[in-house]
């Protein structure tokens, strides 16, 4: 009877989305624009209601990730445990990046989406240019000088510092502490309670960002620039559906296809809500619920991931670093392609996963390349639909190395894993 239902949302999440982008297309091609369509139906129900749920979803971020993480850390309790766990999610994390980024130079490189590439027809936007991260303030930014402004801010590092230290001592205080542990441990059930009454109406709220988004894209700016956006997917496609599953059946022996079915809803929510730190909570919850693997780690795995880990992101950055280069004609060598890995690669540690993030950190991979910061404006005006799907892909990135990391450690329930749905 639960599986059903289960399976239910699923579907419908599904027939959301399809029938949300049908909806948003059929507006902005077959009705003309107006008071109505734009006013009241796309930037007034349509908006009203996927902000709605995305503020509902976003409301869970800080406490969920707060509490739940004390409980993983405390019911983990060895501290060398966690070291360890921590450790290989780095590795991980920063491996596949530098993958992805692999990944989009080279497909970037075959397909070459900036060669004779029309400037006139593009067009330009103004740019957002981030201040350079200074490595030194980054790492120290991880300890909270006053963690209720951490939380208060959702500065998502240090909040995972204060949890897991309090984790930690209340795991070693034992009975001393026991109330507060129930505390926490009731907390954290009441917040997944809570992620699971918002994601009742996940299906209305779907339908109505992507009905909204795909009923106000500028479709037109779409022509000249169709070879990068062509290369983004393709890439993302490689490292979802070919990287991603590669890794995970060599490293678990687990079945690719069940984890993206089972996933599916997760990704359906990051696509149309582009941003992956609004995906904490529901991604906790189905990894937990339908894939097997305990909360202990993908508390401290995910919203580490959701910061720290966006493939998707890099991915983007690489093709649209060929891109760039090759519509203002300047040549790059493989220094420049080295660095390019390693700037994408830390542009992303910090920051937080909301959408159009990745243009904004843009800007410092070019600087580290040299390439004119303006090229940034070019891909500006059809960027939103290629954030919706690279931000998909960041939490899948995310998901799969929580997995593969749960399995190795013996958290994860392979019952559930294989348990049709
Ligand atoms: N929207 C992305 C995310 O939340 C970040 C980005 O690429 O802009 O993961």
């Amino acid at each position: 009877m639960k599986q059903k239902k289960k399976l239910g949302l699923t579907t419908i999440i599904f027939i959301a989305l399809i029938l949300g982008s049908l909806t948003g297309v059929i507006l902005y091609s077959f009705v003309p624009a107006g008071y109505v369509r734009d006013t009241v139906i796309v930037n007034g129900i349509f908006d009203i209601v996927g902000s709605g749920f995305i503020r509902g979803m976003q409301m869970l971020v800080v406490p969920l990730v707060f509490f739940s993480l004390v409980c993983g850390s405390m019911a983990i309790g060895d501290t060398k445990k966690l070291g360890k766990v921590g450790v290989r999610t780095l590795v991980f994390y920063l491996c596949t990046t530098a993958l992805a980024i692999a990944v989009a130079l080279c497909v970037a490189n075959i397909l070459d989406p900036g060669k004779n590439l029309d400037m006139s027809s593009v067009a330009v936007a103004d740019v957002k240019v981030a201040e350079a991260t200074n490595i030194k303030d980054t790492i120290l930014a991880i300890i909270p000088t006053n963690p209720i402004k951490a939380l208060a801010n959702g500065d998502m590092l240090a909040i995972i510092f204060f949890a897991l230290f309090i984790g930690i001592l209340l795991a070693a205080g034992g009975e001393r502490f026991e109330t507060l542990a129930n505390i926490f441990s009731q907390g954290n059930d009441l917040m997944m309670d809570m992620t699971m009454a918002v994601m009742k109406v996940a299906p209305i709220g779907v339908f109505c960002l992507v009905a909204k988004t795909f009923g106000s894209l500028g479709y037109d700016a779409f022509a000249p620039m169709l070879k990068y956006m062509i290369a983004v997917f393709l890439a993302l496609g490689i490292q979802c559906f070919g990287v991603y599953q590669i890794l995970l059946f060599i490293s678990t022996r687990l079945n690719p296809i069940r984890f993206l079915k089972k996933f599916f809803p997760v990704m359906a929510f990051a696509f149309s809500t582009a941003t992956s730190n609004a995906t904490i909570p529901l991604s906790i919850e189905t990894l937990d619920e339908k894939l097997g693997v305990s909360r202990r780690i993908s508390s401290f795995t995910i919203p580490l991931g959701a910061t720290i880990n966006m493939d998707g992101t890099s991915i983007m950055q690489g093709v649209a670093v060929v891109f760039v280069a090759q519509a203002f004609g300047i040549q790059l060598d493989m220094m420049d392609y080295l660095t390019v890995i390693l700037t994408a690669t830390l542009a992303s540690v910090g920051t937080a996963g909301v959408p159009s993030v990745g243009l904004i950190t843009l800007s410092m991979v070019f600087n580290s390349v040299g390439l004119p910061v303006e090229g940034i404006g070019l891909i500006m005006g059809i960027d939103r639909i290629l954030d919706m799907t690279r931000t998909a892909v960041n939490v899948t990135g995310d998901a799969i190395c929580t997995t593969i990391v749960a399995k190795r450690d013996g958290m994860l329930d392979e019952k559930v894993f294989n348990q049709m749905q």
